[in-house]
């Protein structure tokens, strides 16, 4: 009995704010257009998981979110199904160049890993992910290769609206810290900003406080810091 108590009171999410979107019981409540319904069914997701019957419906609403679960709850759609919406929702989509979504992820196979499940939902819309050369929608980096890529003025940040840091927590364990910071102040300042990690340590939180704009804290199960 009091296992099973405990299970269930750490699954219990809470949310941060008042004015803030129901969550969600099916994928069918987003709103989400068909070919997204479909490449959703198609990756045999029945239903959200915790986290993303509460994420979606705030990101959804365009609010900025501090998302704050442990590893495989499912943050990665929680922002990716927001994202492909986001740009879709773009005016002019093939004419103008530079990406409109950019995640930061602490490490490449974890930036690789967003990048496959970002384009099983994006292939019905063709987006396309950082071909430098061909213009993209979409990229998926960690902050070094960020930095990098602006340096060289490799990506034009212009229309980049729709910023995730995923796993913050890890990145600033690797150092991260200065590269996120330099990414954050070259993006439009009216973006939406999401950060998703599995715990949130005081400089998180700094960051958090500094970089996102009214955000609503979901938190699934609990959390150290
Ligand atoms: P996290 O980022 O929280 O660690 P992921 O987004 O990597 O978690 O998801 C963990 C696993 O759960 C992945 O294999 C993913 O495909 C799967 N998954 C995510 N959402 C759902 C869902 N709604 N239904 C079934 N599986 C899901
Ligand atoms: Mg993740």
């Amino acid at each position: 009995y009091e296992s099973f108590n405990k299970d269930f009171y750490e699954e219990q999410p809470s949310v941060s704010s008042f004015d803030v979107p129901r969550p969600i019981k099916n994928f069918v409540d987003c709103g989400f257009h068909v070919p997204l319904m479909n490449a959703i069914a198609k990756q045999g997701y029945e239903k959200p998981t915790t986290i993303q019957c509460q994420a979606l419906p705030i990101v959804l609403s365009v609010r900025d979110v501090i998302g704050i679960a442990k590893t495989g709850s499912g943050k990665t759609a929680a922002f990716v199904l927001p994202m492909i919406v986001h740009i879709m929702d773009q005016p002019e989509l093939e004419k103008e160049e530079g990406p409109i979504g950019v995640v930061c992820a602490p490490t490449r196979k974890l930036a690789h890993q967003i990048y496959l499940e970002a384009k099983k939902f994006a292939k019905p819309y063709n987006l396309r992910f950082k071909e430098l050369k061909a213009g993209c929608e979409i990229v998926i980096a960690t902050p070094g290769r960020l930095i990098d890529l602006l340096k060289m003025k490799a990506l034009k940040m212009f229309r980049a609206t729709y910023l995730v840091l995923d796993e913050a927590d890890r990145m600033f364990d690797l150092g991260f810290e200065p590269q996120i910071r330099s990414i954050v102040g070259q993006i439009r300042p009216d973006r939406q900003t999401l950060l998703f990690s599995a715990t949130m340590p005081y400089k998180v939180e700094c960051l958090a406080r500094e970089t996102l704009n009214d955000p609503i804290r979901v938190t699934v199960g609990q959390v150290g810091s």
